[in-house]
């Protein structure tokens, strides 16, 4: 039987809600053999999840989700194989989490300005940070019950179009691609259909990202349906990029996302495993 990858996961180091203890423990139960810990922007929980994932037997990715901009569009670059110790690649994060906590106070105020009072402080409680997601504070807008689910905080409030939107500050592409190859890492573009880029546009976005040192692709996401995955596999075929999988998991309370489910990748794709497992 074929080994289970997930290459793209989420802790409360940034916007899961598993500590890296219960998310090896839920990878091991789910029978996941290697598993990417890729929090937004930090790589604080590496060092607990690779320690539980040595006791079950599992075989742990460094990695890391990180925020960046091409082109005025927010565009997430999963770094796998990362040497976390990297100096540039922290002092990158860094620079990125003071752009979040800048951007978090925005939102609390335009939250404010909407009659939502006091979030600041709730903010820091439920995200233990002052660089918080938007998922932290969708979260709030739900306990609140200021908004029904996820998608309502989005749509009324966090979304592009939301009365509280405010946009990332993120960092420059090349830079990003930069810091995570000299990190030792494998930068994958995650999620590409979640940018809602024409074709046109995404190859533009493909060929840049490849001649900046651009090595993978999603192929197999929790948010990529069948169509989209063909796409995906498609765009690694022509720009010769890896293809990489993982459910971009957050929550147990999301029935519709677990880990190392609904991974299985087209046979034109080369895993992007292939390129440590050598
Ligand atoms: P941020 O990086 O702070 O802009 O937050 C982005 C995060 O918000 C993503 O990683 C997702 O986890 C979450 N997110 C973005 N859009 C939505 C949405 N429409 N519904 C639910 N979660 C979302
Ligand atoms: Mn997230
Ligand atoms: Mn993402
Ligand atoms: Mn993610």
């Amino acid at each position: 039987m074929s080994s289970i990858y997930d290459l793209h996961t989420h802790t409360i180091f940034s916007d899961g809600i598993l500590t890296p203890e219960e998310l090896a423990l839920r990878a091991h139960s789910k029978k996941v053999d290697c598993i990417a810990l890729t929090d937004h922007d930090t790589t604080q929980g590496l060092a607990a999840m690779r320690h539980y994932c040595v006791l079950h037997n599992i075989q742990f990715v460094p990695g890391v989700e990180v925020s960046a901009v091409w082109r005025n569009i927010t565009i997430h670059v999963v770094g796998l194989q990362i040497d976390e110790k990297n100096v540039a690649l922290q002092q990158g994060l860094e620079h990125i989490r003071e752009q979040r906590t800048r951007r978090s106070r925005l939102i609390a105020e335009k939250l404010e300005r909407a009659g939502i009072a006091n979030v600041m402080p709730d903010i820091v409680e439920l995200a233990g940070t002052d660089a918080a997601t938007r998922t932290h504070f969708a979260r709030l807008l739900i306990q609140r019950r200021e908004v029904r689910d996820m998608r309502e905080a989005f749509k009324k409030y966090l979304g592009k179009k939301g009365k509280a939107f405010v946009s990332g500050e993120w960092a420059e592409l090349t830079l990003v691609l930069k810091w995570i190859v000299e990190a030792g890492g494998y930068p994958v573009l995650a999620h590409p259909a979640r940018y809602n880029m024409t074709r046109t546009k995404m190859h533009e976005l493909l060929k840049e990202f490849k001649a900046m040192g651009g090595m993978g692709i999603e192929v197999a996401t929790s948010s990529h349906n069948i169509t989209e995955k063909k796409h995906a596999a498609e765009f690694a075929q022509h720009f010769d990029l890896y293809a990489s999988v993982g459910s971009d998991f957050h929550t147990p309370a999301n029935p519709r996302v677990d880990l190392g489910q609904n991974l299985s990748l087209p046979d034109t794709c080369k895993p992007i495993w292939t390129l440590w497992n050598a």
